[in-house]
């Protein structure tokens, strides 16, 4: 019983201050399971999922805690974690010790840290260069192992690409991308000098990498590699001289980094016999009855295993392949987002009102209330923001639906430039109109 006892992680906390903004003065503010954080829609968790691997249980067990403390749904992340929102500031012990049973918490003190994505489609397409799970699991265990590692923010990122190209593209702070010949090439952000390391070495390598970012980073307040006052070029030089040190066998290399695409939604089909199925959740949110519908579909045609992506997605593998048509109809009926037919692919928003006090409107209320006019679907992606911090926007070209004091500010951006004035207005029909016109033309 005392071993019981001492076993349980510690109840979640809140940080002492309100407020949502992280700030470097008080420190990494990241929540995680066992810090919650303070919104305007109540408590906020973060629960790591690394890779977005989950099981339909550990999936059952989230849309619970959602439902029993929080606000029902289960958000998705640009990490492929999942958050729970709107829960109480009560909830944190049951909230730590049943992440914890769901085997969600590993390590108490690891558990802000655990930010890893992964090629999403990694196995299941035959596409790539090496299935990445190998990888994901040794990554898992050496951070969770490692003292130093510990001291990494909430906000650090690994990304283990399969060679596709699809994670190397999302910038974080240390990539491993599969190579055609069977090593792998080690980015310290977007450099596009890589460091080659033997495929079986690579998460030792990434695991490394990330401890002298550590030394790097002290004293500086550094979250990130590009947080770094010399760069990333000195930690690159840093880390492959520790690796050689270490005894790995290292060359240098110029790999530009990969342009990326998330995965195509619908059913993606397999090398073998069987298929994936690939959603979005529209906003990044699925309510319970959505997300039972994949957790079920997941345990009774697949794998049992869902795959949260980058991309607020979701991709179930191990799909009998003469049912997969079948089974996309029922995500599709459920509201989910499968493909250039549904009326929410493309649409994205911050968390907006009344999650983020911040935001100047509903966000996600008023893109809903567009995607309802029928004037979402178009060409290129939409992201409504609350504010001009613009919260999750994309990269490449998009929609910027921007909330101001007098209005939406409608425009669109390429590669970080406006095409033309922005289209301001406070109408709702207006607004419809101006954003189906700037997605569908790209002016
Ligand atoms: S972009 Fe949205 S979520 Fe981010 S600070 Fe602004 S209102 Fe809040």
């Amino acid at each position: 019983m005392v071993g019981m006892l001492a076993a349980m992680p510690p109840p979640a906390t809140l940080p002492a201050q309100p407020g949502d903004a992280v700030s470097r003065a008080r420190g990494d503010a990241c929540p995680g399971a066992l810090r919650l954080h303070r919104a305007d829609d109540g408590a906020l968790a973060r629960v790591r999922v690394p890779g977005g691997v989950l099981s339909a249980g550990q999936a059952d067990g989230l849309r619970e805690l959602a439902g029993r403390l929080g606000d029902g749904e289960v958000h998705l992340t640009s990490r492929g974690n999942v958050q729970l929102r709107g829960l109480g500031e009560e909830c944190g012990g049951e909230l730590a010790s049943r992440t914890s049973e769901m085997g969600l918490l590993p390590s108490e003190r690891h558990e802000r840290v655990r930010n890893v994505v992964a090629s999403p489609l990694s196995g299941l397409d035959g596409r790539g260069e090496r299935e990445v799970r190998p990888w994901l699991s040794a990554l898992d265990a050496l951070v969770c192992a490692s003292e130093e590692a510990a001291g990494l923010s909430g906000r650090f990122l690994f990304a283990l690409d399969d060679g596709r190209g699809d994670v190397d593209a999302l910038g974080a702070d240390v990539t491993l991308r599969a190579r055609g010949d069977g090593d792998a090439d080690l980015r310290i952000g977007a450099l596009e000098s890589v460091a080659r390391v033997p495929a079986d070495e690579a998460p030792r390598a990434a695991l490394l990498a990330a401890e002298v970012f550590l030394e790097a980073a002290a004293g500086s307040g550094a979250w990130r590699v590009t947080d770094l006052p010399g760069g990333a070029g000195p930690l690159s030089d840093a880390v492959v001289r520790r690796l050689l040190a270490a005894g790995l066998p290292v060359a240098r290399e110029v790999v530009p980094v990969a342009e990326g695409a998330p995965p195509a939604l619908g059913v993606v089909t397999g090398p073998g016999d069987t298929d994936a199925l690939s959603v979005g959740l529209p906003l990044g949110r699925a309510g319970a009855a959505q997300w039972r519908t994949l957790t079920d579909l997941a345990r009774r045609y697949g794998s049992g295993e869902l795959r949260l992506t980058p991309w607020r997605g979701v991709v179930v593998p191990g799909v009998e392949r003469g049912r997969a048509a079948e089974l996309l109809d029922v995500l599709d009926a459920a509201g989910l987002v499968t493909g250039p037919r549904s009326p929410w692919t493309g649409v994205g928003a911050c968390i907006g009102r009344p999650g983020c006090a911040k935001s100047l409107a509903d966000v996600r209320g008023d893109a809903a209330a567009t995607v309802g006019a029928g004037a979402a679907v178009g060409t290129l992606p939409v992201h409504w923001s609350g504010c001009e911090r613009r919260c999750g926007r994309p990269r490449g070209a998009w929609v910027d639906v921007v909330a101001g004091p007098d209005g939406y500010r409608v425009s669109v951006v390429r590669d970080g430039r406006r095409d033309a004035p922005p289209c301001v207005t406070d109408d709702p029909s207006v607004l419809a109109t101006a954003v189906a016109t700037a997605r569908a033309t790209g002016t």
